[in-house]
């Protein structure tokens, strides 16, 4: 016998609370109280949410360790969609941290271990086949955005497998909280094709399948019959490939960015974040983008993801190719990338100029003299004191971007790069870092966070309709980022605005984008007369509804 509702039967008060689409806890009102049957189901006394986000935001300050906070986050996320929103655009500075990078990464390391409840849709390679099927069980009418990973290399932290859906729900919990794109609206997906890492594997409470990765023509049927059912599902979706490794990343880009409005923000995202820190880092040196020297440590998607825009950038001042590419330079885990050198990827190749080998990459400082070293290996510690001293010995202002993920892999940390500079350094990191004092100067590095461009990017996509995401959008938004910087934010050494603008930020990104889209005329949609407001207007704002909202 039970006496609870059932899918057929009407809501019942209880039910309100629980569906988090619909709970607004204390703050239902005494008419709603009434209304909906909540009256003896809440403590008296009606809050706001004001006093109910403080409430938590108290809570989680009380947690010393970040993953505890990441825990008591999620929890509120699972219960009061609202709330928890409310909470992450009112103090990103604070929070994102905790709802994404660093502390996502630990999330994904830990997850089967702090599972709580199901979010978002797992296709597995067992799936195969069904994926349809798997799409229609989605409770959401409509998508507007999809962010799908593997799970293969997750930030620095290599293949965590199913545990990468951690990823996939922060990054989208950021194009809510940073440019107002509706939480129904989202869709994370994890593509569960096995995982490599055997001490998940041999792990009993890991949640994905217990088979190696499936590889080759298994695992290229499972992603085309996905993106496939979910372009039927959803026409026009918005989709974004999250950490896939090398392997799969390039060619899942080329072959759906043409087919369905598509990026990879490892790759294009990275770019545009890091050319609008090095174009806000060259109105502090005053130098020219083709006269400077970028030198990558690692090869992979970060580093020609910037190195291809940087280029586009170059190009843009009326640069031939073959030149704007040669203001780029890779060095990888087996030295720097030069011509003539066997087993070079093909997206390494580009910049693969003529050059000695050097094995070291303190010595590559050293024989190149670039103007910036750009950190995206994952290699905790590589710019050592000889990498940073070697840099400062031939640049005024030298720029060092340590943009490894999570802090623990960044090449340097800022105390490092001013003090082994003489407080000259131009820097950013991938992870965030607090200010600096050095020889009576405080420094305030702000974080290449690639939250400062995927959501407007995302918005800007939804808003013109755009069917494809296009290299020239992604400059757009770099530039736009870079406009963004004050000559205060200069002077302190932040090359980019406070994140707690983001949402300005995301809106002008997304005007930009969306004029790209119509400029190229990839846009199904008459151009809007003013397109700032159109794109402010759509842009969801957290906040209870009442009971009207919910359907009452
Ligand atoms: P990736 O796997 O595509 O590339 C890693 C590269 O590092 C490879 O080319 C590899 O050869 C190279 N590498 C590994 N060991 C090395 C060594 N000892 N010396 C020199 N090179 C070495 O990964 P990715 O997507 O390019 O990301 C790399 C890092 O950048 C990750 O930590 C990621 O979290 C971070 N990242 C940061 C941001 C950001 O801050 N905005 C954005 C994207 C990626």
């Amino acid at each position: 016998m039970s006496n609870s509702s059932t899918p057929h039967s009407p809501r019942r008060g209880i039910d309100w609370l629980r569906d988090p689409a619909t709970n607004e806890g204390t703050a239902f009102t005494a008419a709603e109280r009434d209304a909906l049957g909540l009256r003896g189901l809440l403590p008296p006394r009606v809050a706001t949410i004001e006093e109910q986000a403080q409430r938590m935001l108290a809570n989680l300050r009380g947690y010393t360790a970040p993953l505890h906070k990441y825990v008591a986050l999620e929890a509120l996320h699972g219960r009061n969609t609202e709330l928890y929103y409310r909470l992450l655009t009112d103090h990103l500075e604070e929070l994102m941290p905790i709802a994404y990078t660093p502390t996502v990464g630990e999330d994904c390391q830990h997850f089967g271990h702090i599972f709580q409840q199901a979010r978002g849709l797992y296709v597995s390679i067992e799936d195969r086949g069904r994926v349809a099927q798997l799409l229609a069980n989605w409770p959401e009418d409509g998508v507007d955005i999809v962010v799908v990973t593997d799970g293969e290399r997750i930030l620095g932290l290599g293949d965590l497998g199913a545990n990468g859906m951690g990823i996939a729900i922060g990054k989208l919990a950021l194009y809510v909280a940073c440019a107002g794109i509706h939480p129904r609206r989202k869709l994370p997906v994890l593509l569960d094709v096995g995982t490599n890492n055997l001490a998940l594997r041999g792990d009993p409470l890991y949640l994905g399948l217990n088979r190696p990765r499936a590889t080759g023509a298994e695992y290229d049927a499972l992603v085309d019959e996905f993106m496939t059912a979910l372009a039927q599902r959803f026409p026009g979706v918005v989709v974004q490939f999250e950490d896939f490794a090398n392997h799969h990343a390039f060619e899942l880009l080329a072959r759906w960015r043409e087919r369905l409005p598509s990026f990879n923000d490892d790759i294009q995202g990275t770019a545009a974040v890091a050319v609008a820190g090095l174009l806000s880092a060259l109105r502090a040196t005053g130098g020219k983008a083709v006269e400077q020297r970028l030198l990558f440590l690692g090869a992979g998607e970060a580093a020609t993801g910037i190195a291809d825009l940087y280029a586009a950038a170059v190009r843009a001042e009326g640069v031939a190719p073959d030149d704007a590419r040669r203001c780029s330079w890779l060095f990888d885990s087996k030295g720097l990338v030069v011509a003539g050198r066997a087993d070079l990827a093909a997206h390494k190749r580009a910049y693969a100029h003529a050059h000695a080998p050097v094995a070291d990459f303190a010595a590559a400082v050293e024989a190149l003299r670039p103007t910036a070293i750009i950190g995206v290996s994952a290699v905790a510690g590589a710019f050592d004191e000889r990498v940073l001293r070697a840099l400062a010995a031939c640049n005024a202002r030298p720029i060092v971007f340590a943009l490894s993920n999570p802090t623990s892999r960044a090449e340097c940390t800022a105390e490092q790069a001013y003090r082994c500079t003489d407080g000259r350094a131009l820097f950013a990191s991938g992870s965030p870092f607090g200010a600096v004092e050095f020889n009576g100067r405080r420094h305030v590095p702000r974080q290449g966070n690639n939250a400062y461009v995927f959501p407007g990017i995302g918005l800007g996509a939804i808003v013109s309709r755009t069917r494809a995401i296009t290299d020239e959008m992604f400059l757009t938004a770099a530039r736009t980022l870079a406009g963004e910087v004050s000559d205060a934010d200069l002077a302190q050494g932040s090359l980019y605005p406070p994140l707690a603008q983001v949402r300005q930020v995301s809106a002008r990104i997304a005007a930009a984008v969306a004029s790209v889209a119509w400029a190229q005329g990839l846009s199904p949609l008459p151009c809007p007369s003013d397109l700032p407001s159109l794109v402010r207007a759509s842009m969801y704002e957290p906040g209870y509804r009442g009971c009207a909202a919910a359907g009452a």
